[in-house]
């Protein structure tokens, strides 16, 4: 490689919030480790590179765009999972593959081919090919944890996930959304028992570029960002109670009535995010009234939510969450405890290494389906902004870790630094 060249990255991310997010964060920090990253996005997909297109030259980032390959099951002009329900995943991902031909041809007559294609795990069954084809090294990206790998790993049915972990256990190398000192034997059992090798790299908590970018961080903010934090600014420290469940799941109307009962009854400061997946009408979930009686020391936000400004805020306490994992390092990085209401993909994984194994979340429900009591959530809720639970102490000590890990000379920063330098140097 001539000396000052950079090491040249093809990122492939997946269109669905949970992963989309920490793939561009993720091409952040590969150009700041001074490679050169072309991402592959859809039109409609574009947006998601808007913050970093402010602070990154054209020259080393690269959106590389192609139209959404057309599908019988996904409606024209969708290209992204929050605009389905969850159900929809395997129809997307088929579809996503689409793109394999139409990339192929862009890299036979690139005349600067990456030295690698990163993708999300869920496209990696093709990537892979792509990579193959093209005898570039392969790297699958797994926004969540190595326990959640090792789990569905070790399962004797792996069901949905048998094609995408078989594909992921044969890329050149695998990063994770995680830090190693968070769940050390998880990560070395994948290097051992899935990998067969050391190129496992933990580079997390993956984060945004900086405070002030992140209003508008997957999708514009349904209400505005500033009257939102002023509101906030009146609360006194980890007072408020946020309540959302990610991009994906849609609450029922029995759900609904429990939730709203219980931030009644509770009498707590809180902002509720609302949405239907699909875009659908949000207004029967919350009770008709709900927020007129509770305008003083409630918000109920419809649609997308700027949920990172959200969790960062000071007053904003704990946070009754599904546990999707970036919904998780969001809640930690912001300094919440969680709540976990477990619903669907890897929310039950994270549940229990984050409740049971590592005592920093509380849970209060379980299940997609599932209506909590109210009384009893409404004593949670009231519970966790007014007495110092013990799983508050637990979180501000893997936020501590978390963050220690990210830092130079951390685990992660190291993690990251290696895989470009082997990305770089090593053969295929
Ligand atoms: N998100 C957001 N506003 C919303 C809903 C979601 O900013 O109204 C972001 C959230 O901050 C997180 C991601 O979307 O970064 C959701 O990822 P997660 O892994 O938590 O859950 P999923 O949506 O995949 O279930």
């Amino acid at each position: 490689m001539a000396k000052n060249k950079k090491t040249h990255i093809m990122v492939i991310p997946f269109p669905q919030s949970g992963h989309m997010l920490p793939t561009v964060d993720l091409v952040h920090h590969l150009l700041r480790r001074h490679a050169a990253v072309t991402v592959v996005l859809t039109p409609n997909n574009l947006h998601y590179l808007d913050p970093l297109l402010r602070i990154h030259s054209p020259e080393n980032l690269r959106p590389l765009s192609f139209p959404f390959p057309s599908h019988p099951s996904i409606p024209s002009g969708v290209e992204n999972m929050s605009q389905l329900p969850t159900h929809a995943i395997g129809d997307m991902i088929q579809a996503f593959s689409l793109l394999r031909h139409p990339l192929s041809s862009w890299l036979e007559s690139s005349p600067d081919p990456p030295a690698a294609i990163l993708s999300d795990m869920f496209s990696v069954p093709w990537t892979n090919k792509l990579a193959e084809e093209f005898e570039i090294k392969s790297i699958a990206f797994l926004p969540t944890t190595a326990h959640t790998l090792s789990v569905i790993w070790g399962q004797d049915d792996r069901g949905f996930f048998e094609e995408l972990m078989q594909s992921t256990s044969t890329s050149w190398g695998l990063i994770l959304n995680t830090f190693k000192e968070l769940e050390e034997k998880y990560v070395e059992d994948l290097k051992k028992n899935f990998m067969g090798h050391h190129r496992v790299w933990p580079v997390g908590p993956i984060l945004p570029p900086a405070a002030g970018s992140d209003e508008d961080r997957g999708g514009k903010s349904s209400v505005p960002v500033g009257e939102l934090t002023a509101w906030l600014d009146a609360f006194p420290e980890n007072s408020v109670v946020y309540v959302a469940f990610g991009s994906q799941v849609s609450m029922g109307k029995a759900q609904g009535e429990a939730i709203a009962a219980a931030l009644e009854k509770s009498g707590v400061r809180f902002i509720w995010a609302v949405k239907k997946s699909g875009g659908d009408d949000t207004a029967e979930i919350v009770p008709r009234g709900f927020e007129e009686r509770t305008a003083e020391r409630g918000r109920v936000i419809r649609g997308w939510a700027p949920q990172k400004v959200i969790l960062e805020h000071r007053a904003v306490g704990s946070y009754l969450t599904h546990l999707g994992w970036g919904s998780v390092l969001e809640g930690l990085i912001g300094g919440t405890v969680l709540l976990a209401w477990p619903m669907h993909a890897d929310n039950h994984f994270n549940t229990k290494l984050l409740a049971d194994e590592l005592g920093a979340a509380v849970k209060v429900c379980d299940g997609m389906d599932s209506v909590p009591d109210s009384d009893e959530l409404a004593r949670v809720l009231a519970d966790s902004v007014r007495v110092d639970l013990p799983e508050r102490g637990k979180a501000v000590e893997l936020r501590g870790m978390g963050l220690a890990a990210i830092d130079e000379g951390g685990s992660s920063y190291k993690a990251l630094d290696d895989m470009v330098r082997e990305v770089g140097t090593s053969a295929v």
